[in-house]
């Protein structure tokens, strides 16, 4: 069965200005794969890094990588989704912000009835990563003290409320006086402004000068060496974004010269290769939602063919939790 479906699409890298919205051909799915007809779509950061070209993609190339709605019809091989199915997905490759797709079935996750498509979409992506970095990248036990940049942030707020239930302090940072309250309303046992404060000494006097056992910075250049002056002896730092721009190269020389510090830099995409162990991330995130350890925040939300508005608005650093796309 032939349709067509709104889709955002770019042709070249740039600004919000090279999101173009174009009506795509969506056929039937083969092998391996599903036709899922979008209720909600997610925006993330990722998306602007693939935009600006700093995470290179062969274009043209529709952008996102975040959606929930239902399931139409599943190729060959597919066991885990049926057509009629609720579902949602944190995947690639790109192609999320669109009204339907054809797309690989492994990533794609059932959908529990009590969770809907827009706090879905507002959430797969976010809190799968608040998942491995909680539960997959370190040891991380109750008392432990985590130094969180951006926690007013979609991953951030999902990121507060997970490290309360599971007895983990977490220190945030966020540009707004405003957005420190809604990190800590949020779980965020104390949160620095780091536009106004200095969040190295801010960190030291909260720490009583211990330092933090682990630093979770998806913040990047700016933070990134204040990171690393954070953290205990032992101390594990976790890069995982680049929202002020990539880190610059590092002097391995300088882990031992601090403490015999441990540096990671994960992406969520290699712990959902395997698909056993996407759908047991999923699984514990559609637990902490539906236990209400953790509430979604969609804060802002735009008809899809708004989308250059929403990239703005991201980067322009005026959103606080999910931002979703209507399509
Ligand atoms: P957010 O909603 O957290 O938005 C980014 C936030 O970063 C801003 O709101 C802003 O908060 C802060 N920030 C600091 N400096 C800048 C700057 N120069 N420009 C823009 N923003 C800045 O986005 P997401 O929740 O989508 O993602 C958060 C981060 O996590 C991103 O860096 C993303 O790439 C990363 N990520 C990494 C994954 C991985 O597996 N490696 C997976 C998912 C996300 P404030 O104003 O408070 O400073």
């Amino acid at each position: 069965m032939q349709q067509t479906a709104k889709t955002v699409v770019i042709h070249e890298t740039g600004g919000p200005e090279v999101l173009r919205i174009e009506e795509h051909t969506v056929g039937d799915p083969g092998p391996g794969e599903v036709r899922i007809r979008h209720h909600a779509c997610g925006l993330n950061y990722i998306d602007v890094y693939q935009r600006t070209g700093l995470y290179p993609l062969n274009l043209p190339q529709a952008l996102g990588m975040e959606a929930a709605g239902v399931i139409e019809a599943v190729g060959d091989g597919v066991t885990h989704l049926s057509p009629g199915q609720r579902a949602a997905y944190a995947a690639t490759p790109s192609g999320a912000y669109t009204q339907a797709r054809v797309m690989p079935a492994e990533q794609v996750c059932p959908l529990p009835e009590s969770i809907s498509f827009k706090t879905a979409a507002a959430m797969m992506l976010k809190g799968m990563t608040v998942e491995y970095l909680f539960h997959r990248t370190t040891p991380l036990k109750r008392g432990d003290t985590v130094l969180f940049h951006a926690a007013a942030g979609g991953v951030g707020l999902i990121a507060c409320q997970w490290a309360k239930s599971e007895g983990i302090t977490l220190i945030g940072t966020a540009g707004t006086d405003e957005k420190c309250s809604l990190a800590q309303f949020n779980g965020a046992a104390h949160c620095i402004n780091y536009k106004t404060d200095n969040f190295v000494d801010r960190v030291n006097e909260i720490t009583a000068g211990k330092g933090v056992d682990v630093v979770m910075d998806s913040v990047g250049a700016d933070t990134f060496e204040g990171s690393l002056e954070c953290l205990k002896p032992l101390g594990m730092m976790i890069s995982f974004g680049n929202a002020s721009g990539p880190v610059p190269p590092v002097d391995l020389g300088m882990l031992s010269r601090r403490g015999s510090l441990k540096i990671t830099r994960p992406t969520l995409f290699t712990h959902t290769a395997d698909p056993n162990v996407c759908q047991a991330m999923a699984r514990r995130l559609f637990g902490k939602v539906d236990g209400r350890e953790v509430t979604i925040h969609v804060d802002q939300t735009f008809p899809l063919e708004r989308v250059a508005e929403a990239h703005r608005a991201l980067e322009a650093r005026e959103t606080t939790g999910s931002t979703i796309l209507e399509p």
